[in-house]
């Protein structure tokens, strides 16, 4: 788990920014719900036999005696509150959220305990336009980040919960005839969830897995149309894609359309956003029969993706753009007024006052070090003649006087 230091705050505040408009943008409304959650939720959504739900919640006993868990991921605590609130009835609704969710992993780059995710739910549309519209939304995201070159865009189709499970049977008899190369989690999983084998990572096993029969091939007719039809959808808007048969998805709620983003740019953890439709939930947790369609994305990885590639706009980075500097005692009073009077004329403005007095040199040496481009100097000469004195810090430029008027329009066009 992970502080955020003011250096990195402001990277944050970027991707953040970002994400908060296009939202708007596509009529996406923010839910916010809280980050704890009967464990009970998650065991029945997310799965009992997943990594998640097996080893990676955080889940503790309240003073009750209730079971409670951090949320690991959004899609679920989205539901609940969606169907708590009575927004499924005879509606659709177009979601977003964004917050901290916790799973007790393996720490390493790009994968932590507590990390932090955006993510987008879609209630009542049964595709495949809208499963077009959300994965639009996430291109236009990383079109809009300078990110569309570094990213490929992987596609699946799970088909209908019958498709599956009459795969699931072909599947697990092809396993059986490869016992000797399953590792002991897939093993393991080969009763319980042989679909999440597909999954592995595992290199020993990847010959294997190539050779297994894929699912695409096994699809009832109607999730074969849905898929061909997202399909043409995307062709039609100009998104490249690959199609990924072995992409399944840690989650067990999915069926239908799954996809994920991937990079090569951040080494293993190369999933920079996953999601898909889960047209059973709602009902499977106690709703009326709701089709869906969501992702959720990992800002860790997105901001660490952004630094890698250099993408992250100076106007990001939080700088100053001005430091007022009272030279004396004396005209702390006038420096508050005026940097005041700046802020109010200049809302761009990113401007810091000099406060806590100090010897002429340490003040100087302050501004030198606030990182800001300009400083704005204010001393006995100054106060006298109502001007103030303009200095630049981080370019060779002659400092110049100027009355304390002219100020705002001077500054508007060196800002611009
Ligand atoms: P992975 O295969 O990398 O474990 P996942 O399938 O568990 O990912 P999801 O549950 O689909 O991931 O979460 C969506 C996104 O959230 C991931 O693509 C990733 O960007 C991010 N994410 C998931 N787990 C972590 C983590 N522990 N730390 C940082 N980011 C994470
Ligand atoms: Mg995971």
């Amino acid at each position: 788990m992970n502080d955020l230091l003011p250096e990195q705050s402001p990277l944050w505040q970027y991707f953040e920014g970002k994400v908060r408009d296009l939202m708007a943008r596509y009529g996406y409304a923010e839910i916010r719900t809280p980050i704890v959650e009967q464990t009970a939720l998650f065991a029945r959504s997310i799965g009992e036999v997943t990594d998640i739900v097996e080893k990676e919640m955080y889940t503790f006993e309240d003073r009750n005696g209730d079971s409670l868990a951090l949320r690991p991921e959004g899609t679920a605590s989205c539901v609940r509150a969606a169907m708590e609130h009575g927004l499924l009835h005879n509606q659709t609704q177009r979601l977003w959220y964004q917050g901290p969710m916790f799973r007790h992993e393996r720490p390493q780059k790009g994968r932590y305990r507590q990390f932090h995710q955006v993510g987008v739910e879609s209630f009542g549309l049964e595709g495949p336009d809208i499963d077009a519209e959300v994965i639009l939304l996430s291109a236009r995201l990383w079109r809009e980040l300078g990110l569309m070159e570094h990213v490929t865009l992987e596609l699946n189709s799970l088909g209908s919960s019958e498709a599956r499970t009459a795969y699931r049977d072909t599947l697990v008899a092809y396993f059986e005839q490869h016992l000797d190369v399953l590792d002991e989690d897939s093993r393991r999983r080969l009763t319980s969830n042989p679909l999440r084998i597909l999954d592995s990572k595992n290199p020993e096993m990847a010959e294997m897995l190539a050779g297994a029969p894929r699912l695409l091939d096994h699809l009832d007719a109607d999730s074969r149309e849905h898929f061909e039809a997202l399909c043409a959808l995307l062709d039609d808007a100009g998104i490249d894609y690959v199609i990924n048969p072995r992409l399944v998805r840690g989650l067990d709620y999915y069926g239908r359309t799954v996809f994920e983003w991937t990079t090569t740019a951040l080494g293993s953890q190369g999933t920079v956003c996953a999601g898909g439709r889960y047209d059973g939930l709602v009902e499977q947790l106690g709703g009326k029969p709701t089709p869906a369609v969501g992702f959720a994305m990992g800002i860790e990885r997105l901001v660490l993706l952004l630094e890698t590639l250099e993408l992250i706009p100076d106007a990001a980075r939080g700088e100053l753009d001005l430091y007022v500097l009272p030279m004396d005692d004396a005209a702390a009073g006038t420096a508050l007024q005026l940097v005041e009077r700046l802020r109010g004329e200049l809302p761009e403005l990113r401007a810091q006052l000099h406060c806590g007095g100090g010897s002429f040199k340490s003040r100087i040496k302050k501004a030198d070090r606030s990182g800001a481009r300009l400083a704005l100097l204010l001393g006995e000469d100054e106060l006298a003649h109502g001007t103030a004195t303009l200095k630049f810090l981080r370019e060779e430029r002659e400092q110049r006087s100027l009355a304390r008027d002219a100020l705002v329009d001077e500054l508007r066009q060196l800002l611009a």
